[in-house]
């Protein structure tokens, strides 16, 4: 008789191999639910039949939309094995373990930390291979390349609104559409005009010195025809020089094209990194505008006329085709003020003209031009940003043609004249305009909205109070 002999085998517990798998539908090729019981069937048959593994269940979940977090099959079988109940992890490919390489790369990290293998079948790989480092590696590298990708994404899509006009009309000085027109391409001539702007402002060149140098150079003309003070200075405080881009400066309020107001933050502003080439570095821009901001200062404090630089050249007399300039008239007597009158060139040099346009004191041309923009007080920016230039016709018809096409025409109507306007309160209610604009600095909204500190407001008054005084003193009134 043949003895059978039963060979059982040693109890040596941790032979076995505990294997789980992960079963996601595909958010590209899958749709039904048959998809998901299929794979799941499939990983549990499989580890039950293969020799030496311990099925330790399949996880998985139906979410399309998933992102790690909200994957509650995978967020399980992760606890699972970082309570040891894991060995060996089976998926599919690595689309369907995880969606997001990041998430991807930390967990199949954590996973090898914690001594539990991962094998993608569709790639043929594993984490414990030996090329499971250099696997790592190229994960990462398609992290990167992915993110890259998205950066890459936005700064497309904000070149295709170039091409659109969507981004302002991309029309700046210095660049141009690139051949295919997907991109931005530098002009070195017109780029080295820039660079050479930026230096000579911080060698204490003014925008009037260099726009009359550039004119008389070869300097390729910006798209005006030549340089003006006025677009010398827009070169200077324009940051898109810095590659970098903020989108959403100004908005298009809806059934009104070609009427862009300034967005002072009821909109999002997108601030872009890199997006197209830089001529000048960041550096370079922030001092410049140090420097713009300290020569502003001084103008307000020191020279108080210098602000009416920005109305130069565009105030014409519409019958003599020619600018008003901006006449000083000294006090006759030792009471009076120093004022200040704008007047038709032709009328100041005493030709003779039948224009029939009067001269208007500055206060009160801008305090008008204040109004028409709609403005609290007068602002050099906003004149120079809105408005293109103004005809005068006759006494008193202003025709306001703006930067964004249109044109306004109003009839000046002269308010009482305000002898208290000093330059004492003058130069006080410059400190004010300051101080409300780096308060709003400081807040990060628009200086033409910004309230206005209190500490501010009072200094003003107690000047304006000394002021009226001063002059009542003066007048022998009491
Ligand atoms: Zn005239």
């Amino acid at each position: 008789m043949r003895k059978i002999e039963r060979i059982t085998p040693p109890d040596t517990p941790r032979t076995l191999t505990r294997v789980a798998a992960y079963a996601r539908i595909s958010v590209e090729t899958e749709r039904t639910p048959t998809s998901l019981s299929t794979q799941v069937s499939y990983y549990s048959k499989l580890i039950q039949s293969t020799p030496g593994w311990d099925y330790a269940g399949v996880y998985a979940d139906s979410g399309i939309s998933g992102t790690t977090a909200n994957r509650p099959q995978f967020q399980a079988m992760l606890q699972a094995a970082r309570t040891g109940e894991l060995d060996l992890i089976l998926t599919k490919s690595i689309s369907r373990f995880a969606r997001n390489t990041v998430d991807l790369l930390e967990t199949v990290r954590e996973l090898k930390e914690l001594d539990v293998e991962v094998r993608f079948e569709k790639e043929n790989l594993s984490t414990f291979s030996k090329d499971g480092e250099l696997i790592l590696t190229l994960l990462a590298s398609v992290a990167q390349a992915e993110s890259e990708q998205i950066s890459q994404n936005v700064k497309w899509r904000i070149r295709k609104g170039f091409e659109q006009g969507k981004a302002n009309g991309f029309h700046l000085y210095g660049y141009t559409d690139s051949k295919d027109a997907t991109d931005v391409d530098i002009i070195d001539a017109e780029a080295d005009v820039v660079r050479w702007i930026y230096e000579q402002y911080l060698s204490r060149v003014s925008c009037e010195k260099m726009s009359a140098q550039l004119n008389a150079s070869d300097a390729p003309p910006p798209m005006g025809g030549s340089f003006n003070p006025e677009s010398v200075r827009a070169i200077l405080k324009n940051p898109t020089y810095t590659g970098n881009m903020l989108l959403g400066q100004w908005s298009t309020p809806e059934g009104k094209p070609g009427r862009a107001v300034r967005n002072t933050g009821e909109l999002p502003m997108y601030e872009v990194k890199n997006a197209i080439p830089a001529i000048i570095s960041q550096e370079l821009f922030d001092t410049v505008q140090t420097e713009i901001a300290r020569r502003r200062d001084l103008a307000a404090r020191a020279n108080w006329s210098i602000e009416t630089v920005a109305m130069t050249s565009k105030i014409k007399c519409a019958h003599c085709k020619c600018s008003f300039v901006r006449s000083v008239r000294k006090p006759h007597t030792q009471n009076a003020i120093t004022t200040e009158h704008w007047i038709c060139t032709e009328r100041k040099k005493g030709r003779q003209t039948s224009c029939g346009t009067s001269e208007i004191s500055d206060t009160a041309l801008k305090g008008f031009i204040a109004e028409v923009l709609g403005l609290e007080t007068f602002d050099d920016d906003a004149f120079t940003e809105r408005i293109d230039h103004i005809d005068v016709q006759g006494k008193d018809h202003y025709t306001f043609y703006f930067t964004d096409g249109t044109t306004q025409t109003r009839t000046w109507q002269p308010k009482l004249k305000k002898a208290s306007w000093t330059p004492a309160k003058r130069a006080a209610w410059s400190e004010l305009v300051k101080a409300r604009w780096e308060y709003a600095r400081k807040l990060g909204i628009d200086g033409r909205s910004a309230p206005t500190p209190p500490e501010a407001l009072a200094k003003y008054r107690a000047v304006a109070k000394a002021e009226a005084e001063r002059l009542r003193a003066e007048r022998g009134e009491r």
